[in-house]
């Protein structure tokens, strides 16, 4: 499978810093920062600095030390803003969209974290 990924999307101009984010953590390749349009509270997008497009493009050809370090970077961020259910927080939800039946609208792979509120179902009936 061969991923095409576009240098001009806007997780790109953010992490070539022609864009500007509300940081929440930085690592060495990962970078967290807050929704433009947060759908609740806590809305945080977590991406790779590296060019990829979505989950699977990211597993097929980060190397393992990026794939550690998004899983990382991940976990920091649910710690930092203390949303560990197991310790007390609220609990929070991962989402990755791809693709079109995903709905993703920026082709630069990113999970969000979301959370500050119970969320309610994880799809509406349709
Ligand atoms: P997707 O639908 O691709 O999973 O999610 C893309 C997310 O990126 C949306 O939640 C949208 O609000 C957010 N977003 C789009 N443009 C910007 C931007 O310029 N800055 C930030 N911080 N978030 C953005």
């Amino acid at each position: 499978m061969a991923y095409s990924y576009d240098e001009s999307n806007i997780f790109a101009k953010i992490i070539r810093g022609e864009i500007p984010n509300q940081t929440v953590l930085e690592t060495e390749h990962c970078l967290a920062f807050n929704d433009i349009a947060p759908q609740a509270p806590v809305h945080v997008l977590v991406i790779p600095k590296g060019p990829y497009v979505n989950w699977d493009h990211f597993v097929a050809e980060a190397s393992a030390e990026e794939i550690a370090d998004f899983a990382r970077a991940t976990r920091a961020v649910i710690e930092k803003l203390g949303l560990e259910p197991g310790s007390g927080g609220q609990g929070y939800r991962l989402i990755m969209n791809s693709g079109e039946a995903g709905v993703q609208e920026v082709p630069h792979f990113h999970a969000h974290i979301l959370s500050g509120r119970v969320l309610g179902r994880m799809l509406p009936k349709d």
